[in-house]
């Protein structure tokens, strides 16, 4: 998926001066929405639910919005749409108009997503170890629809290698695997950012798209224990949502601030006593 360079993230909404993505092909990729080729130990997996290529080059052009919405996110096996917004070949004369795109992603029609305080807690003490060497971690958040809400009810955090500033997923089939046995949606994703605090990279933007594309609540949760933050982000859905669908760099990059490329997620209901089971399978 969404490949990352080992540099630092920009703040863009800060002002700050922004780095240019160096060009170089990365060591990064992340989280999870990628499958990476290959297999385990001899272990055949079916095709992945969410098979993004994790190589395309950087050049690879980013296919518009599909036209039409997805399919309301029963299970997990709607990700296999996922390929459609990856691959180059999708036809581009399929971009929706700004109706649609508003239609389908106006915010006041987002279904409420259950974040059980666990999936915050939780995972900041399994990435205490990466944090104090400040190192980033990655989870996917994956759940159910219940009574028309999107609920957090398992937490994966997947084999990966983290720097300061980025975190790869590997073995992605294992997480596919375990979604595909416990009928597990992917809802979202989290992250830390051990020295920054919490906002959404022009990477982390990139990585979330294809999150959103599929479903338009999905969430990205950002933890920083530095500065004590949680944000819990969505793109834009009228317009940082196209945006970064179409845009066609990777790495660490500037984007345009305003109009707003992300929010803060107010279609989310955090739940103090919501259970959560956590996979992890980092030393799996
Ligand atoms: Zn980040
Ligand atoms: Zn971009």
């Amino acid at each position: 998926m969404k490949q990352w360079k080992g540099k630092k993230e920009t703040v863009v909404k800060k002002g700050d001066k922004l780095e240019l993505d160096k060009g170089t092909p990365t060591n990064y990729t992340i989280p999870s929405i990628a499958k990476v080729p290959g297999s385990i130990a001899g272990v055949h997996y079916p095709d992945s639910i969410m098979n993004i290529p994790a190589d395309v080059p950087p050049a690879t052009p980013v296919p518009p919005l599909p036209s039409a919405p997805p399919p309301p996110p029963t299970t997990a096996v709607s990700l296999n749409k996922v390929n459609d917004i990856a691959l180059p070949s999708v036809d581009r004369s399929k971009k929706p108009s700004d109706t649609s795109v508003h239609d389908r992603y106006d915010t006041s029609v987002l279904r409420r997503v259950v974040v059980p305080v666990k999936v915050m807690t939780l995972f900041q003490a399994m990435a205490q170890t990466n944090t104090h060497k400040n190192i980033e971690t990655c989870g996917v958040l994956t759940g159910k629809l219940e009574k028309n809400e999107l609920i957090i009810t398992h937490m994966i955090v997947p084999k990966q290698k983290g720097t300061s500033d980025s975190c790869m997923t590997s073995n992605e089939e294992e997480i596919f695997d375990y979604q595909d046995q416990h009928n597990l949606i992917t809802i979202g994703w989290i992250h830390t950012h051990p020295t920054q605090t919490a906002f959404l990279s022009s990477v982390d933007l990139h990585t979330h798209c294809p999150y959103q594309l599929l479903m338009p609540e999905a969430i990205a949760i950002v933890c920083s224990p530095k500065y004590n933050e949680t944000g819990f982000f969505i793109l834009t859905p009228n317009y940082g949502l196209p945006f970064i669908a179409n845009c066609r760099k990777s790495g660490f990059h500037p984007h345009p601030t305003e109009p707003p490329l992300f929010k803060v997620a107010d279609h989310v209901r955090i739940e103090n006593s919501a259970p959560l089971e956590v996979l992890d399978l980092r030393k799996a």
